[in-house]
């Protein structure tokens, strides 16, 4: 009896007890992957934005090693195999793909209820229109340094058309990851170039990051700066590199200026902006997938005091602020600018109640409308803002609200329209055209 006691302490316990916190450190991770799905499928966030991992449950061991490889914490494991859990928050990085040991996972565009549209593009970023070129996540593949890498190479290609009679060799337009390393390839190549962005500062996605964001990235060569030297950072680090690398190389952006169409005429195109008219030899289109803000259409908008999207909360301290819109990007604007000390903030939306938000952004608006530190305006429009006040209509009722500021949170107007205007070819993928590991690390998808 002894010798068996021995036995069980010797072998036994040193494997038992490892067994035993490993389960229960993986049911307390399935109960937390489940909640999360539970979460995303009630705020209605079940489909990936773009390109994203299909695991096959068949192939699948539950490894855990896609969860952990994962920043954006997309992944969970339920009933032992890896789900991704929080669609919204994957980038399509691929980490997940590489990090598994059996192959289980592979990454496509689009699922069979949301098409992703991807423009045609050949080996050189050159679209079906001659001299119209697409670099960074509008082809497809975003990351912040993959999207460089093609605006530098799509500029060796645009370099390689030569100059035709235009007064510009290229018209950039964005000034995102892709569009800064373009730029800075036209200006080390002498080209004559203008770049365009409709925001007032540089960054793209990357100045929209939550504050605090951990971003992972790889290092990357830009033309005239020099390397990149960046593996894991943080939003704010990598804003100010963004910054040195723009004083630095002092290249010229336009801010405030957003591209409208773009037309032909014989050899020469016509870049026309809300500003003016740019003709130029070729265009490189590296405008990511976020759009352009959804605009009211009402009388006033124009003025300095509406945007589109919250940048610091702190910057409306003491002012009466209207925020316009229903979803998470929206509430969570509203309850920033209601922590500010000295707010007044009034929350509009068009319809009758908050439904496709995440059930906390829910709680926390009518908590503070409850308050009284929020005032909502359900199935209210906007229908005129001044100088000094903003008039909306609810329900036939005007009501008309001092304010000194105006933030837009409707959305945004997919460049997909834009580019069929030009004549570009768009292909929608339902969950079809993958990548493979390799040709995640190199430029182009796999048709
Ligand atoms: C939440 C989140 C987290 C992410 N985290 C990471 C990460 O950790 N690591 C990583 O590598 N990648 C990450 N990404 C992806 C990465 O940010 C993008 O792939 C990258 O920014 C794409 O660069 P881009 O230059 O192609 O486009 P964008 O960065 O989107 O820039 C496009 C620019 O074009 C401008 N523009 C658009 N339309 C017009 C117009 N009509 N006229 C003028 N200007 C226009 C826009 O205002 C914008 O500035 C993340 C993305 C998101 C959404
Ligand atoms: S592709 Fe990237 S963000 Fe998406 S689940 Fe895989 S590791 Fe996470």
């Amino acid at each position: 009896m002894s010798d068996q006691i021995f036995i069980y302490v010797l072998y036994v316990l040193p494997l038992g007890i490892p067994l035993i916190f490993f389960l229960i450190r993986r049911s307390r991770r399935e109960k937390v992957a489940e909640e999360t799905w539970q979460e995303n499928v009630e705020s209605g966030l079940t489909e990936p934005a773009s390109l994203h991992p299909v695991i096959d449950p068949n192939i699948c061991l539950g490894s855990s090693a896609c969860l952990l490889a994962c920043p954006e914490e997309a992944i969970g494991i339920i009933n032992g195999k890896g789900v991704l859990v929080s669609p919204a928050h994957c980038i399509g990085h691929g980490a997940c793909a590489t990090a598994c040991p059996v192959g289980a996972i592979k990454l496509v565009f689009g699922t069979e209820k949301r098409g992703v549209d991807i423009p045609q593009l050949k080996p050189n970023f050159e679209t079906n229109v001659p001299g119209i070129f697409i670099a960074g996540e509008l082809g497809g593949m975003g990351l912040i340094r993959k999207a460089a890498e093609q605006g530098r190479q799509a500029m060796e290609s645009i370099k390689k058309r030569g100059r035709g009679s235009a007064s510009h060799d290229v018209v950039i337009i964005g000034a995102g990851p892709a569009g800064i390393a373009a730029t800075l390839a036209a200006k080390s190549h002498g080209m004559r170039y203008v770049t365009i962005e409709q925001e007032e500062t540089f960054g793209g996605t990357t100045l929209h990051y939550p504050r605090g964001k951990i971003v992972m990235t790889a290092p990357m060569k830009l033309p005239i700066f020099g390397k990149v030297n960046l593996r894991e950072t943080t939003k704010e680090i990598l804003m100010k590199i963004w910054e040195e690398v723009v004083v630095k190389t002092s290249i010229k952006i336009n801010f405030g200026e957003r591209m409208e169409k773009i037309e032909r005429e014989g050899d020469t195109i016509y870049v026309v902006t809300d500003r003016s008219s740019y003709p130029t030899h070729s265009v490189l289109l590296s405008i990511g997938r976020r759009g352009t803000p959804r605009k009211l259409d009402v009388p006033g908008e124009d003025m300095e005091k509406v945007v589109y999207r919250l940048i610091d909360p702190e910057q409306y301290r003491g002012k009466k602020v209207l925020v316009v819109g229903g979803g998470d990007a929206a509430l969570e604007a509203a309850l920033a600018i209601s922590n500010e000390p000295g707010t007044k903030v009034t929350l509009s939306y068009r319809s009758n109640a908050f439904s496709r938000v995440k059930p906390k952004n829910r709680q926390l608006t009518e908590q503070a409308g409850a308050s009284g530190r929020l005032s909502i305006l359900l199935e209210s429009n906007v229908k005129e803002i001044k100088p000094g006040n903003v008039v909306l209509d609810q329900k036939g009722t005007k009501i008309d609200l001092p304010n000194d500021a105006v933030i837009v949170c409707a959305g945004g107007i997919l460049p997909t329209p834009l580019l069929k205007d030009i004549g570009i070819d768009v292909q929608t993928r339902h969950g079809t055209g993958s990548f493979d590991q390799q040709s995640l690390h190199s430029k182009r998808p796999i048709p």
